[in-house]
């Protein structure tokens, strides 16, 4: 498509989509008295209009039932963890008995490395992203820790090449081969937080296997935000967050998914809890666990219902709404609001997109490297309205996303980051326009 920077060009966008009527069932956060233009969902994901009738309806059990809340509702808050296997396993790619929402991310990031993680002999270490989420830094370093090596050795980090902002696949693949006689596990995200990449998901895995690693991903900003095929690329285990793009709220629920090969390997080591144990026999109170197979035998306590129920309510609406779609308008979106930037002609010394150009090889978010005065340039689009989000030292983020964002926001930051600029005094205005 020819894409035009004019507003009545995104409008007509927006006219089109198909997908526009979803905006409506989103709060959209206020900012100088109008709504805000909203590009941190790869941070919070906006609430539901819907979200408050999901948890008014769990309160009202609470306050009508008590505690037969647990078998006697229309939920029954026993099997509650249950309800969203059908949307999550659509999400990721993967059967109903290979996911289960749980507890948050970096809590099942160390539960199935408890699992996945297995140093044994010779094969010990650990190949991971340099500049990885810290929270999953953390976990790794402190796992390596815990089996009584340091992580200088046993953490390798796969670093772009200089100059470059992102890895190449042929690079990641190249770092597993070499490694092969020692590594017990490639640890990835599955879209870079910091950058946007997309990684090859099912060529790393494949790769992964040959040299008999295992595969984990975290998905923390890809799932809801590009389709998944987690069971058909053999992924060995992957661990997300609720409340990115999923809208689950602050804090909302994690997921987990097991792949089928390991579902009935009750022999791998985990650490259990009551809510993984066989479900016949888990109010018997007896000694000796058995797990469930399945995914669900990773579950420690008894569901987080409330949070359940809020993640519940934006899971509705990505059925409704279907990835497939949702990732059409994404990358149309995406690639716009990339034309806009650079249709403003900002210097390279100034301004870079850090995020692959290939769609194939991102989902929405866009990190535009700000190399002078970054900071400034973002407190200026914070007071236009515009709700971004800042990465120390020098990144702004933004993240178009296609089930509330229009091509209207996207083109109004674009005209905010132009003017932005101009009275920083970055750029002059008519010099970067094209008109
Ligand atoms: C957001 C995010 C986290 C956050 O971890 P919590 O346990 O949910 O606080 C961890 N890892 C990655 C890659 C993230 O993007």
């Amino acid at each position: 498509m020819n894409f035009k920077r004019s507003k009545n060009f995104a409008e007509a966008l927006d006219l089109e989509d198909p997908l526009k009527s979803f905006r409506k069932k989103f709060h959209i956060p206020k900012a100088n008295g109008k709504d805000a233009i909203y590009l941190c969902g790869n941070s919070l994901g906006l609430q539901p209009k819907s979200t408050k009738d999901y948890l008014d309806a769990e309160l009202k059990v609470w306050a009508d039932m008590g505690v037969e809340g647990h078998f006697k509702s229309p939920n029954p808050w026993f099997s509650y963890h249950k309800r969203s296997k059908k949307i999550l396993s659509e999400l990721v790619g993967g059967s109903v008995d290979e996911v289960v929402a749980m507890n948050s991310l970096t809590t099942n990031l160390h539960l199935l490395m408890v699992s996945f993680y297995r140093p044994n002999g010779e094969k010990f270490k650990i190949i991971t992203e340099q500049g990885a989420f810290p929270s999953d830094q953390y976990a790794l370093e402190s796992q390596v820790r815990f089996h009584g090596f340091d992580p200088s050795e046993a953490i390798i980090e796969l670093v772009p090449r200089a100059g470059e902002h992102f890895l190449r696949t042929e690079d990641i693949l190249k770092t597993i081969e070499k490694n092969a006689h020692d590594l017990a596990l490639v640890m990835l995200g599955g879209v870079q937080y910091y950058t946007g990449q997309l990684f090859d998901i099912e060529g790393i895995t494949k790769k992964t296997h040959e040299v008999a690693a295992v595969a984990g991903f975290d998905l923390a900003h890809a799932i809801g935000n590009i389709p998944l095929e987690l069971h058909a690329w053999q992924v060995d285990f992957a661990m997300w967050c609720g409340y990115k793009y999923l809208n689950s709220g602050p804090g909302g629920s994690s997921g987990i998914f097991v792949h089928e090969h390991h579902a009935k390997n009750f022999g791998l080591p985990r650490f259990a809890g009551w809510w993984g144990h066989s479900e016949k026999e888990r109010f018997l109170m007896k000694k000796g666990f058995i797990p469930v197979k399945g995914a669900d035998g990773w579950q420690l306590s008894n569901a987080n219902v409330l949070s359940l129920a809020a993640h519940q309510a934006s899971l509705e609406i990505f059925h409704e709404a279907s990835m497939e779609s949702l990732r059409k308008k994404s990358i149309l979106l995406t690639n716009y609001t990339e034309f806009l930037i650079n249709d403003l002609g900002i210097p390279n010394d100034i301004l870079e997109i850090i995020t692959p150009q290939n769609p194939e090889e991102r989902g929405c978010q866009l990190s535009l490297l700000i190399k002078k005065k970054g900071i400034e340039v973002f407190e200026m689009l914070t007071k236009k309205g515009i709700i971004a989000d800042w990465r120390e030292p020098d990144v702004i983020r933004i993240a178009p996303v296609p089930l509330y964002n229009s091509f209207l926001d996207v083109y109004e930051f674009s005209e905010s980051l132009e003017t932005a600029l101009d009275s920083l005094k970055l750029v002059k205005k008519g010099k970067i326009s094209n008109y």
